[in-house]
């Protein structure tokens, strides 16, 4: 079979001169306009990047059409085999054992560049595992990755087999492939599924049950990254009346009611969610109300009828999808803010998200402090917000952290 690490596989990407300062700073993406020359297959799934005196400065994914031509994994003399790959595959998985223990059977599994492995996410459901991939290089490799047994290295047997064996896949697993990219890097937009039964299952987070569908899900099924924030609102929730604003399958609605909520209510202007919600809360034995509806005109209308609430869980889908959006977004987000802060009692909490990482921390902030500004509310900061643990962001890579957001009281 052909090695596709051996040096005669591989592209060579030449650096423009002037140019040295991208690689200076390890960031793994290398894009188009900064390459002067190459050579090599047009396929190869590995290339090489080359300084204008000959000498390699990285190693990594290849890609022929996207921007980012190469997604480094290696920098300078550092060698890029299959092993490099396995052995970030097998401490990613290691990470996350604290994660899987005690009551919690879900976690992202591999980060992309927060666990150096560019373009890869793997997330577990229990014994469902949801890969997405977004560079046609690393598919190519992925798809014969060597399986390793008792040491020895061979052949996979099936497409994916040495992959799925390094992940520990039990029962299925899910190839998504909706990622807007791979149509881009001319990969397949079909699911791929290799194993048995349904891509579904019943998880458990925390001690609580969520079921999970990576078919009909977004994301990969379920927003893994608010698990630790979810957990600080079971605490948080007891004995006030809580509002889940885009509340997808009521994830945050169970743990507040788990926690002894005096009232949930989930809203969610897609009916599909709140049925999952309904179903989440069913599994769990706990009580809550559910409401489909878009979360600007609800929250507009319940500031109308003063229906004022204790703890208020504001977590909408990203508002800027590009750079360009940015302002539009600030005004999407300042608009839900402002009413969710009229809309909580004295001594209320706002738990509040922008998950669009084209919108930065400091611009979130800002236009928090605008909302609660004409509020005329006194607010304080509580606690800021991240994604869990199991969502490493790489120092050189700091566009994989997208989730932000702030734990907000509200005195007056
Ligand atoms: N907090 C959730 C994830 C929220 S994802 C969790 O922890 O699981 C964002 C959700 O916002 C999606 O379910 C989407 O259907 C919903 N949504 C998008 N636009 C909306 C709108 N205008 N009003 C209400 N919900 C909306």
């Amino acid at each position: 079979m052909k090695d596709l690490f051996a040096e005669e596989n591989r592209r060579r990407l030449t650096l423009k001169s002037g140019k040295e300062r991208v690689v200076a700073n390890r960031h793994p993406w290398i894009f188009g306009g900064a390459i002067a020359r190459e050579s090599g297959p047009d396929d190869a799934a590995i290339a090489d990047l080359i300084d204008s005196s000959g000498t390699r400065v990285a190693s990594g994914l290849h890609s022929l059409h996207s921007q980012i031509r190469l997604r480094a994994l290696t920098f300078g003399a550092e060698e890029l085999t299959a092993d490099t790959i396995r052995s970030r595959i097998e401490r990613s998985i290691r990470r996350r054992d604290p994660i899987l223990r005690n009551g919690t059977s879900a976690a992202r599994l591999i980060n992309a560049d927060g666990d150096d492995l560019s373009a890869l996410v793997v997330d577990r459901y229990g014994d469902v595992i949801v890969i997405e991939i977004a560079n046609s290089g690393l598919e190519k490799i992925l798809r014969v990755f060597p399986s390793r047994e008792d040491g020895e290295e061979s052949p996979a047997k099936h497409p994916f087999g040495g992959f799925l064996a390094s992940l520990g896949m039990t029962r299925l697993a899910y190839f998504k492939n909706d990622l807007p990219v791979r149509k881009l890097e001319r990969l397949p937009l079909e699911p791929e599924v290799i194993g048995q039964g349904e891509p579904a299952a019943t998880i458990e987070e925390n001690g609580l049950r969520f079921f999970v569908d990576a078919r009909e899900g977004q994301k990969t099924g379920f927003f893994l990254d608010q698990r630790e924030n979810r957990a600080m609102t079971r605490s948080l929730g007891q004995g006030r009346r809580v509002l889940n604003l885009f509340s997808y399958t009521g994830a945050f609605g169970v743990y507040a009611a788990a926690g002894g909520a005096a009232a949930v209510e989930n809203v969610d202007v897609s009916a599909a969610a709140i049925e999952g919600a309904r179903q989440n809360h069913e599994l769990n034995g706990t009580t809550a109300a559910f409401t489909v509806a878009d979360a600007f005109a609800f929250l507009r209308e319940r500031v109308a009828a003063q229906r004022h609430v204790d703890f208020l869980i504001c977590d909408p889908p990203a508002f800027a999808k590009t750079r360009g959006d940015v302002d539009r977004a600030a005004r999407g987000y300042k608009d839900i803010n402002l009413y969710a802060l009229r809309l909580l009692e004295s001594g209320g909490l706002l738990m509040t998200f922008s998950c669009s990482g084209h919108l930065s921390l400091d611009l979130f902030q800002k236009v928090i402090f605008a909302a609660a500004l004409d509020a005329g509310r006194r607010v304080s900061f509580v606690r800021r917000l991240t994604a869990g643990q199991d969502h490493p962001v790489s120092l050189y890579c700091p566009e994989g952290e997208y989730l932000k957001g702030f734990l907000l009281e509200v005195h007056d």
